[in-house]
């Protein structure tokens, strides 16, 4: 039985200076001082607006944001265990259209959006992301990646990069590198097994206009999208809490991460430098690169390059993928 559905279109914002005041992110948290996902939390909310249900899955952005019985959220929001944010959304989003087809919920559809780390994306919380994305419901998958798992102390995760000094991955005599395996390519993985899937898009902390606007069409799709952004974390990557824009810039200007939408199997890219610059420029204000020889740091260049090769590929050619 068909149902019609009272979906919101948001609009895209031709700057951020057009983007609402209104903050559903407020003051009061406890995060780290410069803390990246802190700052994408706030830029997500504000783009999505007050008909929002924010589902949290266990990081720092719960730990630090609600304890004792205060929270930050000015929207609806949930915890939920690290395993199964994609799971609680399918869950509030089928019980909306129940209620929506039983004439007990006549409102406009909320966004529905969970607020994962790397962690609870593409690692622990794998199983329920890519079931949300599977099985056609309509609500967003946002992974904020600090590349560790921060909240349990700075461990190693799959999206932590080569070289990096992890409490799980110390430099030492054996192993001088400290992280010797290479990290998942998160947008790839998710591209590459969800046949439901409408739209996936990467941007970061320091481009507010691209996220705010990336967030806005993903929440007006209706169905399954999901946003990988790049949120740089002072604690885990031992920089200066000034330097957070300037970490997340300098990843895009070295080809460590790009931007880019992925929609009707074809790729568009933004920023794309015309030059990349070399990948000791990210790594040399972080301490946790700071134990890495030469030789180190060309493998990790040489990793980097790939895919700076495959944005070059996608660039020249759509990729067809399934609908
Ligand atoms: Fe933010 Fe990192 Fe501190 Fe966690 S450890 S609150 S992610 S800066
Ligand atoms: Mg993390």
């Amino acid at each position: 039985m068909s149902f019609d559905y009272k979906f919101q279109k948001l609009e895209p914002a031709k700057s951020f200076k057009a983007v609402p005041k209104d903050e559903m992110y407020v003051p009061g948290h406890r995060t780290c001082a410069g803390c990246g996902p802190a700052l994408n939390y706030r830029l997500v909310a504000k783009a999505a607006g007050p008909n929002t249900i924010l589902i949290g899955p266990t990081g720092c952005m719960y730990v630090a944001n609600a304890s004792y019985l205060c929270t930050p959220y000015a929207v609806s929001w949930t915890h939920c265990q690290i395993t199964n944010g994609g799971a609680v959304a399918s869950g509030i989003e089928a019980a909306f259209k129940v209620f929506a087809r039983k004439g007990k919920y006549t409102g406009v559809f909320p966004s529905i959006i969970v607020m994962a780390g790397d962690g609870g994306t593409i690692d622990i919380g794998l199983q329920a992301m890519s079931a949300m994305l599977y099985r056609n419901h309509k609500a967003l998958f946002v992974c904020y990646d600090n590349e560790s798992y921060a909240n349990t102390g700075v461990q190693t995760s799959p999206c932590t990069p080569y070289g990096a000094n992890t409490t799980f991955t110390p430099p030492g005599k054996a192993i001088p590198e400290g992280k010797v395996l290479f990290p998942k390519y998160v947008p790839e993985m998710v591209i590459g097994g969800h046949p439901a899937l409408k739209y996936v898009a990467t941007t970061t902390v320091a481009h507010p206009l691209d996220l705010t606007n990336k967030v806005r069409k993903a929440l007006s799709y209706e169905g399954p999208t999901f946003l990988d952004m790049l949120c740089p974390c002072p604690k885990g990557w031992k920089f200066d809490e000034k330097l957070t824009r300037e970490m997340a810039k300098l990843a895009v200007e070295t080809g460590m991460w790009s931007l880019f939408e992925w929609e009707d199997g074809v790729y568009k890219y933004t920023n794309v430098p015309k030059t990349y610059k070399p990948i000791s420029e990210y790594m040399k204000n972080q301490g946790r690169f700071a134990h890495l020889k030469a030789e180190h740091i060309a493998k990790m260049q040489a990793f980097v390059d790939g895919r700076i090769a495959k944005v070059k590929a996608n660039l020249a050619i759509p990729v067809a993928t399934p609908k």
